[in-house]
């Protein structure tokens, strides 16, 4: 059916590739191109054999000329962006130049400023229009999933929902005194930027990590969970009509807080460049260098993940609660693609957007977030491809 051009080469790249080789009907022709082609090789090499083809390449996705010349080379029908947020808006423009669909996990960020904001990608909708391309924005677990879940909770079981509590728990454990599941750099701007979370028409800040719950999560049981602010809440909030307010929790340990408070405390989580003997470095990417590389937590990490959203509202004039969720096994994961559950439970809503906008059913000239599309083969697909999800009517709401 067609041809994909997936950027990045790390841990959720790995988990894209692995799965759409298991859809070779769809997935004909891969290309795996990044900065560092020998992980694009050693990826091709475990992989190769099976119905779909596969070919790597060397490509610097911030230069927009070299990803023309390769994007023109191997001409695929879309380009699966797993590299690192920071490429987002050059891999658009590529994509406007040479005429193919566009699909992401991340919203850009520019590298000196850990800003969150989707404004820079949704300037590019009249352009995605103009060419009749479609791109797909945020297209992950969380943001990802959790649109998908919010489409569908609106279409299937509310008129209108008032509030949105989003919970994402990991109960996995690396053994590692300090390691992030997925790329550090990134992870760590997250975590300690301000909170903020959407009420009445507006975001209102915290500051990091003040804000925490305890919320016993099926599978997994009660966990500190601290409120975020995470890129979905923006599209969220304009999305889902009449909603009142949209939260984002996550689940640390106290042995996690306190590494990252020292870290902090030390001035390591900086991204200000500082001269070190001579040479410009910037601290999180120097800690990121000494960190484990979150591909290499795989075979080590045990226990479950849980993400899912927790909807309050109205359906034919009565008051309604709904929970979605979905329960990942970072040993099962592992043993399918090789990756824990983090890079699993991003790579597979990568592969299944993908799959559906070249299928046609999730193909609209523009620039959209996941929860703008029909979830319903979205739905069915997380049950296929091994992210199942439960529903749970009567949930404990979070105060
Ligand atoms: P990794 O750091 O493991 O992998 C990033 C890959 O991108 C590496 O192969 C890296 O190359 C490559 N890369 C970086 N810069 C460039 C460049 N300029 N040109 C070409 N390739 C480049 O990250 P993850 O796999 O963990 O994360 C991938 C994306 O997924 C990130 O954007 C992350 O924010 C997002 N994510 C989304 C989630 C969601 O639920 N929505 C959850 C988790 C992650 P090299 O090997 O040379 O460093």
């Amino acid at each position: 059916m067609g041809k994909a051009l997936i950027i990045g080469a790390g841990g959720v790249a790995s988990v894209v590739v692995h799965k759409c080789v298991q859809v070779p009907d769809v997935f004909e022709e891969i290309c795996i191109a990044s900065r560092t082609k020998s992980k694009c090789d050693a990826l091709k090499e475990k992989l190769d054999g099976g119905r779909t083809k596969i070919q790597t390449a060397q490509v610097d996705a911030d230069n927009v000329d070299e990803l023309v010349e390769l994007i023109n080379s191997f001409k695929p029908d879309i380009v699966i962006n797993v590299a690192l947020p920071y490429q987002d808006l050059t891999i658009m423009d590529a994509c406007l130049a040479t005429g193919v669909h566009y699909l992401d996990t991340a919203n850009y960020e520019p590298l000196d400023t850990a800003k969150f904001e989707y404004k820079w990608q949704w300037a590019y909708r009249e352009k995605f229009e103009e060419a009749g391309l479609t791109a797909i924005l945020g297209c992950g677990f969380d943001p990802g999933v959790t649109g998908v879940f919010s489409a569908y909770a609106q279409k299937h079981y509310f008129d209108e929902i008032q509030t949105i509590d989003i919970v994402d728990a990991n109960a996995g454990d690396h053994g590692y005194p300090f390691a992030t599941n997925f790329n550090p750099e990134i992870n760590i701007r997250e975590i300690t930027a301000n909170g903020r979370y959407w009420e009445n028409g507006e975001f209102i800040e915290t500051p990091p990590l003040s804000e925490k719950r305890v919320y016993d999560l099926p599978e997994i049981g009660p966990k500190d969970v601290y409120l975020l602010y995470h890129e979905e809440l923006e599209s969220l909030a304009q999305n889902i009509k009449g909603i009142k307010k949209i939260r984002f929790w996550m689940t640390f340990s106290e042995k996690y807080l306190t590494h990252l408070r020292v870290l902090e405390n030390v001035g390591m989580t900086s991204i200000e460049p500082i001269n070190f003997e001579g040479q410009e470095i910037v601290p999180l990417q120097f800690l990121k260098a000494v960190l484990p590389d979150p591909a290499s937590l795989g075979p080590r990490t045990k226990g479950k993940t849980n993400i899912g959203c927790i909807f309050q509202g109205v359906k034919d004039g009565e008051e309604k609660t709904y929970y979605v969720y979905n329960v990942s096994d970072h040993q099962e994961c592992y043993r399918e693609v090789g990756s824990q559950a983090i890079s699993y439970t991003t790579g597979v809503p990568a592969m299944i957007g993908a799959m559906l906008l070249l299928k046609g059913e999730w193909k609209k000239p523009g620039v959209y977030n996941v929860e703008e599309f029909n979830p319903d083969p979205f739905m069915e697909a997380l049950n296929e491809y091994g992210l199942p999800w439960q529903e749970d009517f009567n949930p404990e709401l979070i105060d």
